[in-house]
């Protein structure tokens, strides 16, 4: 009958093994047995077999029992009692494993607020230079009434009657793994164990409220469109005493209606006649930081462009800032005036057909 394995060997551990290694044993091995995606056939057994182990080495007392006597020790004392197969194991355990002891994690502890995303839309120029502006936004905040207890000012909570103030619930199920205890949050206290006796008339008992507020939100030189900004604190309130979430602002930069951008350069088109193009100009260019002049020699081609040294966006973090590229392009008339008509006229004598002209 004794043919059950060494509870170290079904874990693949060592007998010095720390509570650690034994968990992160457990955790990949009932991973790999778990009857939800290993169906191979001995998988639940394996996964039975594994979480015996698992509940007698990962608890000190059991398992100093189990190094000195065995499993003959295991079977002669009380921790051989429980259970449809001599053991009683926790949902919560096999949870823990899996997931890092979200269940198991004290729901009482602080909490910080849930986060906030809002988008704001900025101009290319504040874009380039940075601003300061006003976003406003509704979020929930703690009751000024209550301090975000829920309880009328000078009462207190009373411990929750559903769960006795554990703020868990605890049903022990039958199943082919053996008997479950399933711990879930307590409904009615949602695990604080404690209810309002006496609303705060304000909230309700919820100790929250929602706000409109005004946030300034201060953009630094050089963002871009689909900038995430986070502003720590300005998202909703924790609970129990946490702290607030954060504030998420996604930047939407405008079309500029002239210029365009291009990393943190900025492009501009300039359209001169062919009588500039033939005799060069000097020309007035916009750029981000007012008006520029710009010499275009003579003879210049559609599609030549010209740098305007920093005076492009900042680059973000620093101070250094990108170009503005100034693209030629020429333009030919597309209706001409009875003078004009002669002179092209004219000018297409002298030109003749020579093509190198
Ligand atoms: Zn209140
Ligand atoms: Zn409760």
């Amino acid at each position: 009958m004794t043919t059950k394995r060494d509870y170290y060997d079904i874990l693949g551990v060592d007998k010095n093994a720390t509570d650690d290694d034994v968990k992160k044993a457990f955790r990949k091995k009932a991973f790999e047995y778990h009857p939800d995606h290993n169906h191979e056939e001995g998988a639940t057994e394996k996964f039975k077999e594994l979480n015996e182990a698992y509940q007698v080495l990962s608890d000190a007392d059991k398992r100093s029992v189990y190094d000195r006597y065995g499993h003959a020790g295991m079977e002669q004392t009380q921790f051989g009692q429980g259970g449809a197969n001599g053991f009683e194991f926790g949902f919560g355990d096999i949870f823990e494993a899996f997931f890092g002891g979200a269940t198991t994690a004290n729901r009482q502890a602080p909490e910080k607020g849930a986060p906030l995303q809002y988008s704001m839309t900025i101009t290319l120029e504040e874009a380039a230079f940075g601003t300061s502006k006003e976003l406003p936004l509704t979020r929930i905040e703690n009751c000024t009434e209550c301090q975000g207890l829920g309880s009328k000012p000078g009462t207190q909570p009373m411990r929750c009657p559903q769960c006795g103030g554990s703020g868990q619930i605890r049903r022990t199920q039958s199943s082919v793994f053996g008997r479950f205890t399933n711990i879930s949050t307590c409904p009615q206290c949602r695990g604080e164990g404690k209810v309002v006796a006496d609303p705060c008339p304000k909230c309700r008992g919820t100790g929250k409220e929602r706000q409109q507020r005004t946030v300034t939100i201060k953009v630094p030189p050089g963002v871009a469109e689909g900038t995430q900004m986070r502003i720590r604190g300005e998202g909703n309130a924790g609970s129990r005493g946490g702290p607030a979430g954060d504030l998420y602002v996604n930047l939407e930069v405008l079309e500029h209606a002239f210029f365009r951008r291009d990393g943190d350069n900025i492009l501009y088109g300039l359209k001169i006649n062919v009588a500039q193009a033939a005799l060069g100009m000097e020309a007035t260019v916009p750029t981000l930081d007012g008006d520029a002049k710009i010499k275009i020699p003579a003879g210049v081609q559609s599609g030549a462009a010209f740098r305007l040294k920093n005076r492009g966006v900042q680059h973000l973090n620093e101070r250094s800032r990108g170009d503005e590229l100034v693209t030629v392009h020429v333009l030919t008339p597309e209706s001409l005036t009875k003078e004009q008509r002669q002179l092209f006229e004219k000018l297409a004598e002298i030109l003749g057909t020579d093509k190198k002209k």
